[in-house]
């Protein structure tokens, strides 16, 4: 059983000799007094609060950190060997927490879900029709209020979460705008996936020039990914009674102190509402969430950009490559495609 080890806590930015392959054993059946799972995982997903969980601090976030010596574990999509749990049996596939290994024993399966569409590309499960999906899906139509033509920025705008936020709000007459780390990004967001208009934050040396260019009458709605320096100069540019959904702050995640924020006075002067939320929140809402997006898909009404990696040995480049804007879409993982 090829796994991909959690070596110790981490500091500042992640090393992919932060992780390491290894070969372990795993029990090929589920004990027959257990509630258990044994998973055969497909596909990985790449996401950005496993960095959190490398961090030596208890509960963040309701998570526990990774264990060091153990498997890393996250979301990913993969087929049931065996099982005792009531609600799964050999050969369904499933979406949920996994390890980052080929084989996984879930002892307690509390985070997995039975996949009931097939006719769409399995490693969908790991974005659009998973827990990114349901974020972007959450994060916009419940947390951000929206109104038909209201001003919306998204940042981090071309990754798994903010490149469906985009697409819901653009159906919503909605004029929108994103910004990413790179010219090519910037073309994406604007020439694929329909933003309105986006902006290379890297080569911008005043944030708040560049958002008073993009939003002369100022943000309704901010998509909250980055944190730190983006969102003081998105809380000088809000309208009254503006809206903050806070999703991340990846822009915080290696830094030991997160960044001051200055400008916070302006949700008082505004009526600014700021409101974080998680994903886990809206797991019962899943299967309402994919009678919406499924039709989606398969009308081609929604574009969806994945980055994919072959193999387990690509995981903690493709990982580290997060923090980098390495991924261009859904940063995925392939461990196995059957
Ligand atoms: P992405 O696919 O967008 O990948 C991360 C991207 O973040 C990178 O490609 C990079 O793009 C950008 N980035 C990295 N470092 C920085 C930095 N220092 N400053 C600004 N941008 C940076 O990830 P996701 O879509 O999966 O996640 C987006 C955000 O949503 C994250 O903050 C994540 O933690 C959060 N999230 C929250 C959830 C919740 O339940 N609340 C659930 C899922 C995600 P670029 O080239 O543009 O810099």
């Amino acid at each position: 059983n090829k796994q991909l080890i959690f070596r110790d806590y981490v500091t500042g930015f992640p090393q992919e000799s932060d992780m390491y392959v290894t070969t372990g054993t795993v029990k090929l059946k589920v004990s027959e007094d257990s509630n258990g799972v044994l998973l055969k995982n497909l596909y990985l997903s790449c996401d950005p609060y496993m960095r959190i969980l490398m961090k030596k601090q208890e509960g963040v976030g309701g998570f526990s950190s990774y264990t060091p010596g153990s498997p890393l574990t996250g979301f990913g999509v993969s087929k049931v060997l065996d099982s005792r749990n009531p609600e799964f049996k050999e050969g369904d596939l499933v979406w949920g927490i996994t390890g980052w290994e080929e084989y996984s024993l879930i002892t307690n399966p509390q985070v997995l879900f039975k996949i009931l569409h097939t006719d769409v590309p399995l490693s969908y499960y790991t974005g659009i029709l998973g827990m990114p999906g349901l974020t972007a899906y959450a994060g916009f139509y419940e947390v951000s209020s929206p109104k038909k033509g209201e001003n919306v920025f998204i940042s981090a705008a071309s990754g798994a979460v903010g490149q469906l936020v985009g697409q819901f709000a653009k159906p919503m007459g909605c004029y929108v705008v994103g910004s990413a780390g790179s010219k090519d990004k910037v073309d994406l967001l604007k020439n694929k996936l329909g933003f309105d208009e986006a902006f290379n934050y890297k080569e911008e040396h005043d944030l708040d020039a560049a958002l008073k260019r993009c939003f002369p009458e100022g943000i309704d709605i901010y998509f909250e990914n980055v944190g730190g320096k983006m969102l003081d100069a998105v809380l000088l540019n809000m309208r009254p009674h503006g809206r903050i959904a806070v999703c991340g702050m990846i822009s915080q995640y290696n830094l030991d102190q997160p960044e001051g924020v200055h400008n916070l006075m302006s949700i008082i002067y505004k009526r600014v509402r700021l409101e974080g939320f998680g994903a886990p929140d809206y797991f019962p809402q899943h299967p309402k969430f994919l009678d919406i997006v499924l039709p989606y898909i398969r009308e081609g009404k929604i574009k969806y950009i994945e980055d994919i990696v072959e193999g387990l040995e690509k995981g903690p480049g493709a990982f580290i490559g997060l923090f980098k804007g390495q991924n261009v879409g859904k940063q995925v993982v392939v461990v196995a495609r059957e």
